[in-house]
């Protein structure tokens, strides 16, 4: 176990936090496998950064994952976002909505097209900026060995310990942590002590907030949490969101409806896109999704 949570750390270090926990140790595998399969620009740009959030276009994706290459995972794949929207993205399991998120981060490289955050190609970025330019908040957050402090900082290593109880705050974390018994400093994980599961998503949300990206991508938690902590999340969230970018793997009902746009995935395409009211009147895919899922996980 202890081996595993350790891979699990350098996979989170290495590649960012996209982790759940079905499937995770089969993409470190495939990761370490295939080692990075994107390539470093000889002459990075830099990024240009806006305020309030970053621009993001993907013009006309066509990916398949290296070890399924008679498979187009995205194909046609087009997206534009503009600066601090809030884009949701909905559809069946499979739809490629995560993998949506692996190229954004650039765990991969499309076989077609091109991403573009403020006009510039993320293959001219290197890595470094454009990963440090993307909040990611995953569906199962990480809590690591070492203290609440740690946890937090992890998210930009270079902060300092006001910035990281700043982001606490913002992420409504600030509480909770301090009634620990030893507040900041009180060491967390398997060894430590356990935090519920919205404790996890705040510690998770305040990484992301540390960093204070242009960009945030949430994978919305499909695991119900008791009223409190969802209520605290949801505010979390909506704090994170404010002055940004967000796309978000929505699975609540809250979250479509206060996004700017819903774009509704299938077989690694965009079938449908409009608000929620738009899409619920068409009676479409959304309209069934909506029906199946959103109404068993409204709080
Ligand atoms: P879910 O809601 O279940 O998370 P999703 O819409 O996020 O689904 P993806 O995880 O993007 O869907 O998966 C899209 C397709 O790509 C699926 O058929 C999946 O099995 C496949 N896939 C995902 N990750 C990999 C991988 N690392 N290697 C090969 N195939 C993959």
């Amino acid at each position: 176990a202890i081996l595993m949570i350790s891979s699990v750390a350098v996979l989170a270090e290495v590649y960012g936090e996209v982790l759940r926990a079905a499937g995770a140790m089969e993409r470190l595998m495939e990761l370490l496998a295939s080692r990075s399969p994107v390539r470093e620009p000889a002459q990075p740009r830099a990024l240009p950064l806006v305020q309030g959030g970053t621009a993001l276009s993907l013009q006309n994706l066509q990916f398949n994952y290296p070890s399924r290459p008679q498979t187009a995972t995205l194909q046609a794949f087009n997206l534009d976002i503009a600066p601090g929207e809030t884009v949701a993205l909905v559809g069946p399991s499979g739809a490629g909505k995560s993998t949506v998120f692996q190229l954004l981060l650039r765990f991969y490289d499309a076989q077609q097209g091109s991403i573009r955050l403020n006009g510039v190609d993320t293959r001219e970025l290197n890595l470094h900026d454009l990963r440090g330019s993307i909040g990611l908040v995953p569906q199962d957050s990480v809590v690591f060995s070492s203290s609440a402090m740690e946890n937090i900082r992890y998210g930009r290593p270079d902060a300092s310990d006001d910035e990281v109880i700043a982001a606490a705050k913002a992420a409504f974390a600030d509480d909770f942590i301090r009634k620990l018994p030893e507040g900041y400093q009180t060491f967390l994980g398997e060894r430590g002590v356990r935090l519920s599961g919205g404790q996890r998503q705040r510690i998770s949300i305040a990484r992301a907030m540390l960093k204070n990206p242009p960009l945030l991508l949430l994978d919305e938690a499909t695991s119900a949490l008791d009223a409190e902590s969802e209520r605290v999340v949801q505010a979390a969230l909506e704090a994170a969101m404010q002055d940004r970018t967000t796309l978000v793997i929505a699975h609540r009902l809250a979250t479509v409806q206060r996004a700017d746009r819903i774009i509704v995935m299938e077989h690694g395409q965009i079938v449908e896109q409009g608000t929620h009211t738009e899409l619920t009147a068409k009676g479409g895919l959304y309209a069934r999704l909506a029906a199946l899922q959103f109404d068993l996980k409204q709080p």
